[in-house]
């Protein structure tokens, strides 16, 4: 039996894709072989590969101006690769810092030698809010934000007003294509797929095409977003069977009925959660309201010992990866698109029983 699976990441896929992998694990539509087996240079490969950038592009509404790349090493290797293309001599990288993974992604471009600039930050009130204002430094090569904070369960609800010279960067690992967002405000996109699209191992970097001037040069190969473009991401193997995997996770939302569909579908699942917390004195929530995440949502129970009990207990019933991020303790569920709502209406029920039975 399948579990109710709230884990932050690698996270829950939907059923039915992982039952449509299967089906052709042997044989790829009468190939003879896996796609995992299969040569990236192949018309078939090409065609995995060609459906899953432009399927994402539709359900983002993007057209031509942008391209999307499907490389490796996580979102965290484009914390250096984006301050290493788009931060040139003379500019400051700036930085909106929301949390762990900003944090993260500032320290790498000063790391890497570039001037780095904190235009805002809400480590005044321990990461549980979104700041709503920013200042930018004098000559900024980009404003880089995280769109949701997986550790702390904030989210933006709204993109930052940049003049239109400075590039808006976003990593958005863990919200997206959970909603329609304002995606053409971006220049820059990406995150590791293993949130909300698909299994770990595959990276998406969707770039608007004037981003390709900017690009410093004399950049390692591989860490170098022209080589990848030039090459259509396949300047060297790219994580094959892991997009094959997001292509068919793609179509999954696009049956949905695609992200305004799915917004509709997060809202309702996060509401059963958050009426909980709304409307209790035994569960807390962490974060400003305004500013909360549909799709991490962390909550505190009385005391340590109740939320251990809490996990535990849940385990048991079938409900896994509800423990907080190790930075933070407490509680976690993540909602992920994938996540069926009957996980939301099972965990909200077992939140109230196990309030009545330890309060
Ligand atoms: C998980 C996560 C990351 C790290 O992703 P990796 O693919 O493990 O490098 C970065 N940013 C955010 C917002 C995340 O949720």
């Amino acid at each position: 039996m399948r579990v109710h699976n709230f884990s932050a990441g690698p996270a829950v896929l939907p059923e039915e894709v992982l039952k449509e992998v299967q089906n052709e694990l042997l044989d790829y539509r009468g190939e003879g072989l896996s796609v995992m087996e299969m040569s990236h240079r192949s018309a078939t490969f090409q065609a995995i590969i060609d459906d899953a950038m432009a399927t994402m592009k539709k359900l983002m509404n993007l057209g031509d101006d942008y391209d999307v790349l499907f490389l490796q090493g996580g979102a965290s290797t484009q914390f250096y690769m984006i301050p290493l293309n788009f931060c040139p001599e003379g500019k400051t990288a700036n930085y909106i810092n929301t949390g762990a993974w900003s944090t993260k992604a500032l320290k790498e471009a000063k790391k890497i030698g570039k001037k780095m600039h904190v235009a805002a930050t809400s480590e005044d009130k321990d990461f549980t809010y979104i700041p709503k204002d920013f200042e930018l430094s004098e000559n900024p090569a980009y404003l880089h934000i995280t769109t949701n904070n997986t550790i702390r369960g904030t989210e933006f609800h709204f993109e930052p007003n940049v003049p239109d010279d400075v590039p808006l960067i976003a990593d958005m690992s863990s919200n997206f294509l959970s909603r329609p967002l304002n995606f053409k405000k971006y220049a820059v996109m990406y995150g590791g797929a293993q949130k909300n699209i698909g299994p770990a191992g595959v990276t998406f970097v969707i770039i608007r095409k004037d981003m390709k001037e900017k690009i410093n040069s004399g950049l390692p190969t591989m860490m170098d977003y022209k080589t990848h473009l030039d090459k259509g991401s396949m300047f060297n193997t790219p994580p094959t069977f892991g997009i094959y995997v997001v292509g068919k996770v793609l179509h999954w939302i696009e049956k949905k009925g695609g992200l305004e569909a799915l917004e509709k579908i997060n809202i309702e699942k996060a509401n059963y959660v958050y009426d909980i917390l709304d409307n209790s004195d035994f569960y807390r929530g962490t974060v400003e309201k305004e500013d909360r995440s549909l799709m991490n949502i962390p909550f505190r129970l009385p005391t340590e010992e109740l939320e251990k009990k809490f996990i535990a207990e849940a385990a048991e019933k079938g409900m896994i990866g509800l423990k907080g991020h190790r930075s933070v303790g407490g509680c976690r569920a993540s909602l992920y698109n994938s996540l069926p709502m009957k996980a939301a209406q099972d965990l909200a029920e077992f939140m109230l029983d196990f309030e009545k039975k330890n309060r």
